[in-house]
């Protein structure tokens, strides 16, 4: 599919994608694919102000119902899933088949929506008082914002906006400035959705907002916007965090990761190795959730780590949408420059670096292709604190795995973690309130690569959010206790008594 085929597959007509000031640059090549027009504070206000008249109407529309728009969604996702997953792929440069998958993950999590819809439960509660009843309801909060980084540049607008829509409320969507398009392609395939679902979905239900972070921070500092679901850098979501609890909001937040695998004795070393390649450089090292530290114990270490390096080594690098590639660019020079950095630290501290160069320069002149680094360090070097957004993998040999899960826990983040092993009680320990502190602790499994239906996000500098799967779906809704009296008399709590007598 050429990208005159894609977009006209998606909807995009050419004064969406040549009519504006923000410049939209393929990864692939450098290339300047699309401009588009940024939205004026004062429209920005004005979709603000839509979305509250949206939501007033929405509100009152059943769950079951709402629900039915959602599948609607789903199901238009399913057709245009091999244009959008290339898309996907053209903007952000992840290999067409993770681009496949991410669309994939939008149609799960409608699916998974629509059954919320009709399970939006509350509690009866016993009362303490004589013929009394107590219930909680959960009702919908307002316009929900969200905020998206570049290397999911759809998924995570589909696992908030699924849910949020169901559970009652609006949304707007502040994408990243890097990938505008597939926002906007997503917003086409919405108002698809709504056209099909008839009369009683407001307009304005979802809306984009096109535009850098000061076009989020407006969203993020309007008390107009009662949730704002922010995924990106933890320095993002520490400014974005913080904002929200100055007009007490209500903050979603999905930062950075720094997640790790430990390989214990007794792992089957296949399966980690393919975890381990899948997570390390699946995506170019840039997802939420790579591979960034492997702490493997002395005993596999000579039969594992040689055989990571060859692969290193082989790995097809190269256009994302060449179906024998599975590595492809990084998403701009910046990045390529903070992975230099980062490799030339870890050599100051005594790290031997395998990869890490850049690659395919004569073909792609402005595109950053770069080897996967893997980066064996040295016993006197404890850990490495910061997340870089790129393919390095840094591995380290343990003894003992208290101290390989104190050290995987010793890093700011706390998103993902797994353990490689067949004793049942490594992995038990790894999974206790004494294993590890992150939010995703995998056995036998990598770090990267969640299903939809379980909680998503984790601790520390993580954000401590949790979307997705389960019972994320509350964040969206406020809850409400209702206590209820069909008595003759009014009992107070506690006992208390408040005898006022006869006037
Ligand atoms: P980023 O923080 O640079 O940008 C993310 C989004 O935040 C963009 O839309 C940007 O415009 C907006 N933004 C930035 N500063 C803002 C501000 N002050 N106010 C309002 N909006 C602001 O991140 P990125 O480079 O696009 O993405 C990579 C990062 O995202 C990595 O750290 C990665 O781990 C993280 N990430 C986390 C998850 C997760 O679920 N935990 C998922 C994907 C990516």
């Amino acid at each position: 599919m050429n990208i005159d085929e894609i977009f006209s597959q998606l909807g995009l007509n050419d004064a969406q994608i040549n009519s504006g000031t923000l410049q939209v640059f393929s990864p692939i090549d450098g290339a300047q694919i699309a401009s588009v027009k940024i939205d004026s504070s004062a429209e920005i206000e004005q979709k603000i102000d839509n979305s509250v008249m949206a939501f007033k109407q929405w509100r009152n529309v059943p769950a079951p119902r709402r629900g039915e728009l959602i599948r609607l969604l789903g199901n238009i996702l399913r057709d245009k899933k091999q244009a959008l997953g290339s898309l996907v792929s053209l903007e952000c440069g992840k290999i067409y088949q993770e681009g496949l998958g991410e669309v994939q993950e939008m149609i799960d999590i409608c699916d998974f929506a629509v059954g919320q819809a009709r399970q939006l439960y509350g509690l009866t509660i016993a009362s303490e008082r004589p013929s009394h009843k107590m219930r909680e309801y959960w009702q919908p909060m307002g316009p929900i914002g969200i905020i998206s980084a570049f290397n999911f540049p759809v998924a995570v607008w589909s696992w908030n906006t699924a849910l949020a829509v169901v559970c009652g409320n609006s949304v707007i969507w502040k994408p990243s400035e890097k990938t505008p398009l597939t926002a906007l392609a997503c917003q086409k395939i919405f108002d698809q959705a709504m056209a099909e679902f008839g009369e009683d979905a407001p307009a304005n239900l979802s809306q984009v907002i096109v535009g850098e972070r000061e076009a989020g921070a407006q969203m993020v500092n309007s008390k107009k916007v009662p949730v704002i679901s922010a995924t990106g850098s933890s320095a993002m979501g520490k400014i974005v965090g913080t904002q929200v609890a100055e007009r007490f909001g209500r903050s979603l937040l999905e930062l950075g990761g720094n997640n790790a695998i430990i390989v214990a004795p007794s792992a089957d070393l296949n399966i980690a190795f393919q975890g381990i390649l899948f997570g390390a450089v699946g995506t170019c090292g840039q997802r939420c959730t790579s591979t960034r530290r492997i702490f493997v114990h002395s005993d596999v270490y000579d039969e594992l780590v040689p055989k990571l390096k060859r692969a290193y080594g082989q790995i097809k690098i190269g256009d994302p949408l060449d179906e024998n590639v599975l590595v492809g660019p990084l998403i701009d020079q910046q990045a390529y420059d903070n992975m230099q950095s980062a490799l030339q630290l870890a050599s100051e501290n005594g790290g031997l670096i395998t990869g890490g160069e850049r690659t395919l320069v004569q073909q792609y002149r402005d595109g950053y292709y770069v080897k996967p680094a893997l980066v064996e360090m040295q016993g006197s070097v404890d850990n490495v604190q910061l997340e870089t957004f790129a393919p390095i993998l840094y591995v380290f040999k343990y003894t003992d795995l208290d101290e390989a899960i104190a050290r995987q826990n010793d890093v700011p983040q706390g998103l993902s973690s797994a353990i490689f092993t067949r004793d049942v009680l490594e992995a038990e320990i790894f999974t206790s309130e004494s294993g590890s502190d992150c939010g995703i602790a995998n056995v036998n499994i990598g770090t990267s690569g969640a299903e939809i239906g379980g909680a998503f996000g984790g601790e520390k500098e993580t954000g401590g959010g949790r979307e997705s799967g389960s019972d994320a779906w509350k964040v969206y809704m406020r809850r409400m206790t209702s206590t209820l009296n069909y008595s003759k008399e009014l009992p107070l709590a506690q006992g208390i008594k408040f005898d006022f007598g006869d006037l």
